[in-house]
């Protein structure tokens, strides 16, 4: 799904998430653990306002886990701890609920002073559309509740989902928008499928793909197309684009005349990243920063 995020729709976004955080105690902020800083809404310190807070670094199964841990560190240097996890498939999932404890644990060591019965702690679950926000709802749920892609400015009635006996999580995530105003973090959200194809030139996004993977990933790209010659200068774009034509001409992308079709070629070099085609691979690293 995607939405075109207007200043009315961020608004609104906004909101609808600060009526939910008045209902929470903890908020789960997910990021796409390949891109980490531009998954991340550019405005959610000041959304969140101070909410105890967890990062989780989610499609970690997609990510490379070397440079998942740089973020890991990045993070906690930060104050922040960031878990990696798989929503899809559950891996780390079980790990949440201690986290949020752990979080929480000021609050539910005074109730019980008080001799106050602790009550579950209220979680709500933050991110840009398709970061798996429902994904990990379902996982957390152990069911599918959670219809995959809503929208903002669809309100229905808020319903709190167990999780155990510890954990309360609000059914309906917090939907928030991207920083794509810089065109670099717009390549990475459309070369992790973020962002539809549609919306960005598929050549760029792929030129963007290979000059990156050329750079950090050399091996997994040779041997998944049988690249021969690999580019000796990045700042050569035509380098970069003989390995597109290379790519195109090894998967048949070719048009009448022999010439390769680049959009064709693009589209496999998308497709095959996406999927994880090409091994675990990542897009930013905090030292891009
Ligand atoms: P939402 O818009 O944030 O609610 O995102 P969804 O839960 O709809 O997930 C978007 C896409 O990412 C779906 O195709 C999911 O199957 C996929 N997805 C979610 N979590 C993971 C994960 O941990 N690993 C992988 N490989 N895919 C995931």
């Amino acid at each position: 799904m995607t939405i075109q995020w207007f200043p009315g729709h961020m608004t609104k976004a906004r909101r609808q998430i600060e009526d939910k955080l008045k209902l929470i105690d903890v908020v789960i902020e997910l990021l796409d653990a390949r891109i980490p800083l531009s998954s991340r809404n550019p405005m959610v310190d000041e959304i969140l306002k101070g909410k105890p807070r967890m990062v989780l670094l989610n499609k970690h199964d997609l990510a490379d886990p070397v440079v998942t841990a740089e973020w890991v560190r990045y993070f906690a240097d930060q104050g922040l701890q960031a878990l990696p996890i798989d929503a899809a498939s559950g891996t780390q999932v079980k790990e949440i609920l201690p986290r949020a404890k752990a979080l929480w644990a000021h609050k539910i060591e005074s109730q019980l002073r008080k001799g106050i019965n602790p009550r579950a702690i209220r979680a709500l679950i933050v991110g840009i559309p398709n970061v798996g926000k429902s994904t990990l709802i379902n996982q957390l749920a152990g069911k599918k509740i959670a219809a995959t892609g809503d929208k903002p400015g669809v309100t229905k009635g808020q319903q709190w989902i167990k999780v155990g006996t510890e954990m309360d999580l609000l059914d309906t995530p917090g939907i928030l928008w991207p920083k794509f105003e810089d065109q670099m973090v717009g390549l990475r959200l459309a070369a992790t499928g973020a962002i539809k194809e549609e919306i960005l030139h598929l050549d760029e996004v792929a030129f963007f793909s290979i000059k990156y993977m050329v750079q950090h990933y050399g091996t997994a790209l040779q041997e998944r197309f049988g690249i021969a010659e690999m580019p000796d200068d990045l700042d050569d774009p035509n380098q970069i684009v003989s390995v597109m034509e290379a790519i195109g001409r090894k998967r048949g992308a070719i048009v009448s005349g022999g010439k390769v079709d680049l959009d064709k070629a693009s589209l496999i070099i998308i497709r095959d990243l996406r999927a994880g085609k090409l091994g675990r691979i990542s897009l930013e690293k905090p030292t891009d920063y």
